[in-house]
């Protein structure tokens, strides 16, 4: 699915090198979790990988089934399937959830060079993905997020996440800020969506979500670099020990 070779990456503005020298690989069907201290690059891999243009990348490549994707820009990837789930949703007045979902849609559609959705197959689509995900149906009828609960928001981009049928989801501290209950959503929309042709990138600070998605990998990130890899018990080990042992280790 992904394998990112000695990634080396700046930041556009100012030159500051944050990747340096990333290898990484997910197998197809994978949940691979990332994590690290602040300031390791977590959130900075997520944007490369998606395509934002404030990085730059000097050296290595980013295969992603296949292909190497660094000639893509954010559209063509999120077309061939790579989603980044947003940390903070934004809030839409005036454009009903439904609408905003069909749009987004319809969009993929066209940069994949198919043809619109017809609204009957849309309805159908949603009603089965909302069905699928416990998410009320009603809801889809309110404005994107606003007055949305923490639990609906996260309900409303998941529902968004699986409308999209994405192949490789990229999940930047989802977790952060979400009460037990929230986070049950976000990790049981997550487990619904698991599929041997999806993977699963969980990026997280903390090991509390991932008793709820069990990744069948852990990867630490440090200074711009992957310093760890082990299965899910390494998360249990770093939840006990914190990344000091793991830092010295590696220098
Ligand atoms: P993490 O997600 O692991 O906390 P980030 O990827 O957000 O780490 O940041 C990695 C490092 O890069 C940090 O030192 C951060 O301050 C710096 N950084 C990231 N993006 C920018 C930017 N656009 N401008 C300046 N510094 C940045
Ligand atoms: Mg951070
Ligand atoms: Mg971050």
């Amino acid at each position: 699915m992904l394998e990112i070779k000695n990634l080396h990456a700046r930041i556009a503005e100012d030159g500051t090198e944050i990747i340096k020298g990333l290898n990484l690989t997910i197998q197809d069907g994978e949940v691979a979790a990332i994590m690290g201290p602040n300031g390791s690059g977590k959130s900075t891999l997520s944007y490369i990988l998606a395509g934002r243009e404030d990085y730059e990348v000097t050296e290595g490549e980013i295969i992603y089934n296949g292909e190497n994707i660094l000639e893509l820009d954010a559209a063509e990837r999120a077309a061939k399937g790579v989603f980044l789930a947003f940390q903070y949703p934004v809030e839409i007045p005036g454009v009903a959830t439904m609408q905003f979902l069909k749009v987004a849609i319809n969009e993929q559609r066209k940069a994949r060079g198919e043809g619109e959705l017809s609204t009957p197959d849309f309805m159908r689509k949603v009603k089965e993905a909302s069905a699928e995900l416990k998410i009320d149906y009603e809801m889809l009828k309110r404005p994107l997020n606003v007055g949305f609960s923490g639990g609906e928001k996260k309900r409303a981009e998941i529902l968004q996440m699986a409308l999209l049928e994405p192949k490789l989801c990229v999940m930047d501290e989802t977790d952060s800020g979400l009460d037990i209950d929230a986070l049950k959503i976000v990790a049981d929309g997550v487990n619904a969506l698991r599929a041997p042709d999806r993977s699963v990138m969980v990026i997280t600070h903390y090991q509390r979500l991932l008793d709820y998605i069990v990744p069948d990998t852990v990867h630490v990130l440090y200074k711009g670099q992957i310093i760890k890899t082990g299965g899910k018990e390494l998360a249990h080990e770093l939840e006990a020990n914190g990344y000091a042992d793991i830092i010295g280790e590696a220098a």
